[in-house]
């Protein structure tokens, strides 16, 4: 399975597959032409389970790796640093080739790397989580700075994106609901078809492989069309925030540690649904749905949620917003979006209810 990513910048292919980092070389061969040096960046976590795998299938380049710890913290102007630092040690050139091998975080920090060492030179990914679907498209690199999350960064698209679905073997259980709750989004923001396809489907995580690559295969093509559609029309691409106006909230909240991004996102979603049917005096939120998404390790929202106001402050701070009304994605019903201001008042009662 090919999905073809057309941005102005680039054009370039998602190949995804059971098995299909095989083709590693392939791919090189025939969209890295030149290949100089490669350096492999990627997570402690990851690299003792494919490291050697993916080097493996490098024989006759001249590979270097360079692992970071597994983790949010590693997306940092410390890691960059120290990344171009061993980049030049291994005397990379600009015929050199980064293959990011890791999640969203080494996929943002690699990225990074490839965009600002020696201005610019050509990055791979091969994604191992499934939240991964959206990190891997679209082009955004960047790191967190101790202000807030994603603060220094820059667009660079890869040559190509390799997505294994067989690395998600081992891809610990609220990982993939982090990854879930993002492709449930898209479902809601754009294809109604696709959030009836999955409330049938997908009854349990992990799902097999077959699905998987449906799955993945369908977001990734929504994700790129979006991203290409907002190069046109600026305004789209808001859409993919949907849930995370109080997910953000929820997170910092948090300090990215007992939480992951996907399950804020999917609260945050829990409570946009809720809004968006108060705002449109009309039923939106599909039959089923809280207990379907319970079903499948979600966590009652309930506990999460003891600092309305602090969340409410939080909120204010959401780059969308204008003058002082807090501005959210709502849906208008299943698979269509829009972004509407909502007044404070609102938000506090309605905070105060989702909490029961
Ligand atoms: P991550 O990269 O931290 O991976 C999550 C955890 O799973 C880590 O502990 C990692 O070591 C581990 N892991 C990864 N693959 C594994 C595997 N196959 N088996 C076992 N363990 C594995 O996080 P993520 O959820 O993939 O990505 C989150 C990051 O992505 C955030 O920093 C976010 O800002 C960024 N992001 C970027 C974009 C973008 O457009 N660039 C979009 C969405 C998210
Ligand atoms: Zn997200």
């Amino acid at each position: 399975e090919k999905v073809h990513v057309n941005t102005e910048a680039k054009k370039y292919s998602v190949y995804i597959g059971d098995g299909i980092v095989d083709q590693l070389p392939e791919v090189i061969q025939s969209q890295v032409p030149d290949c100089g040096k490669i350096l492999i960046i990627t997570d402690s976590n990851v690299a003792p389970l494919y490291l050697n795998k993916v080097k493996g299938l490098l024989d006759g380049f001249s590979v270097n790796e360079w692992v970071v710890p597994a983790g949010e913290t590693s997306k940092s102007m410390r890691e960059l640093e120290k990344g171009i630092t061993y980049a030049l040690r291994c005397e990379l050139d600009r015929h050199a080739l980064i293959i990011a091998l890791g999640g969203g975080v080494v996929g943002d920090l690699a990225g990074f790397i490839a965009a600002t060492y020696l201005r610019g030179i050509r990055f791979l990914q091969i994604p191992t989580t499934l939240l991964a679907h959206d990190s891997s498209v679209g082009g955004k690199v960047g790191v967190n700075h101790t202000y807030g999350k994603n603060l220094i960064g820059a667009f660079h698209q890869p040559e190509a994106v390799i997505y294994d679905v067989q690395f998600l073997n081992t891809l610990p259980a609220k990982e993939w609901r982090s990854g879930f709750a993002e492709v449930v989004k898209l479902a809601f923001i754009r294809d109604a078809t696709f959030y009836d396809f999955l409330f049938e489907k997908v009854r349990s995580l992990p799902v097999n492989k077959e699905i998987l690559i449906t799955i993945v295969k369908r977001a990734i093509e929504m994700k790129a069309a979006i991203v290409s559609e907002d190069e046109k029309e600026a305004g789209i691409r808001a859409y993919l925030n949907f849930g995370h106006t109080l997910g953000h909230a929820i997170e910092a909240e948090s300090r990215y540690q007992s939480i992951t991004h996907g399950e804020a996102v999917m609260i945050g979603m829990i409570f946009a649904l809720r809004l968006s049917e108060v705002h449109s005096h009309q039923p939106i939120i599909p039959k089923g749905f809280l207990a379907w998404i319970h079903q499948l390790g979600y966590a009652n929202w309930h506990a999460t949620l003891n600092k309305s106001n602090l969340l409410l402050e939080t909120m204010k701070k959401d780059k969308k917003n204008k003058k002082d009304k807090i501005r959210m994605v709502l849906l208008k019903e299943c698979g269509s979006a829009t972004v509407s201001a909502v007044e404070n008042q609102l938000l506090i009662d309605q905070l105060s209810t989702f909490k029961e």
